[in-house]
């Protein structure tokens, strides 16, 4: 189905169409033709700008909101390892802009520039490091903004993750361009399985799916807890978008699957499962999955592959959403949860 999404506008940041990618040794690991379905990863990690990830998609129709208010600097907040701040940073700097992050740290602050830091340091955006107490973001913030504007400068504040209806359109259109890929290799997928944060991937492809006819259930799994308000957001999201594009779709909040058993103690905190799932894809098809986001969802698809809830005369896709420069902030936790001599092991 035709949307209105093309006159919607937008600056091309990602390098698209992304991989789509048959992931045969990975399902003879997980028992092979009569155990375990067809596997098709959406390379999504390799939508480039700046080492890629799901955010460019979300970033190209953000940051054409922005240039249509005339933004003079991108301003957004995370996590110290966000891979959206570090996107979000990127984007700003291939369209002129200055960028702000505010990024709130759960205990002590983090020591060393690993990772996603590093990489806002060298994009030269301004970093700001918050203790993750009540109110300490929102006032960051809020004094961010005014001393940018006490300079003469316009703000743009692009929400967590990236995550409202403007957003969230980036992963209609991946929809499009996934449903056009599937007819080209005459693939029907039953599922199709990603890692869910802040939701506005999920609303994306939840209204995509609806829009474009897809063949799929859309699999969330869960990322961090807070459950019944992330759905409010996702379903809010959805109508927005859906709202943005004339449509007249609308999802109940029982209508959404997100898998809340993958996300161990919580966000940001590597699990067994998870770094099992990051050695499978590395020894089987030499790719790498992160530790807070994609091994974690990675994790639920073996899992329910494993008990059997997924027939093997079906075919899955996996959404890869990137954030693999997070596993260079993890290295200690990684090796000692890979439990094993890393160079001469076995898959
Ligand atoms: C942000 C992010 C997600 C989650 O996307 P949401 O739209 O926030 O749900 C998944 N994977 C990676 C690597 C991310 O950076």
């Amino acid at each position: 189905m035709a949307t209105s999404l093309e006159v919607v506008p937008r600056v091309r940041l990602a390098l698209l169409p992304t991989p789509l990618h048959e992931a045969a040794r990975l399902r003879d690991t997980l028992g092979g033709v009569r155990r375990c379905p067809r596997i098709l990863l959406k390379r999504d990690d390799m939508t480039d700008l700046a080492l890629g990830g799901n955010k460019a998609r979300k970033l190209e129709y953000l940051l054409a909101d922005a240039l249509a208010a005339g933004a003079t600097t991108l301003v957004t907040t995370g996590g110290p390892q966000s891979n959206h701040a570090r996107m979000t940073a990127a984007a700003a700097r291939m369209a002129g802009l200055g960028a702000a992050l505010v990024l709130t740290h759960p205990g002590p602050p983090p020591t060393g520039v690993v990772g996603n830091l590093l990489l806002d340091r060298i994009l030269g955006a301004q970093v700001h490091l918050v203790p993750d107490v009540a109110g300490a973001e929102s006032s960051k913030l809020a004094e961010v903004v005014a001393a940018l504007e006490m300079r003469g400068e316009r703000p743009y504040v692009v929400p967590l993750g990236g995550s409202n209806a403007i957003g969230a359109l980036g992963y209609v259109e991946a929809t499009r361009e996934l449903v056009a890929q599937l007819d080209d290799v005459g693939a029907r997928p039953t599922r199709l399985y990603h890692a869910s944060g802040s939701r506005g991937t999920q609303a994306g492809l939840e209204l995509g799916a609806r829009l474009h006819g897809a063949s799929w259930r859309v699999h969330g799994v869960a990322v961090s807890g807070g459950e019944e308000q992330k759905r409010e957001r996702a379903v809010a999201i959805i109508g927005e978008a859906a709202a943005l594009l004339g449509a007249s779709v609308a999802v109940r909040a029982d209508e959404l699957l997100t898998d809340q058993a993958y996300f161990g103690a919580g966000y940001a905190i590597p699990t067994a499962g998870g770094v099992e799932a990051i050695r499978l894809l590395a020894r089987t098809e030499g790719i790498f999955l992160d530790p807070v986001y994609t091994a974690k969802a990675m994790a639920g698809m073996i899992d329910h592959i494993r008990r059997g809830l997924v027939e093997p005369t079906e075919t899955v896709v996996f959404l890869h959403t990137g954030g693999v420069p997070g596993l260079f902030a993890q290295a200690d936790r990684v090796i000692e949860l890979l439990g094993d001599q890393a160079a001469e092991a076995k898959p």
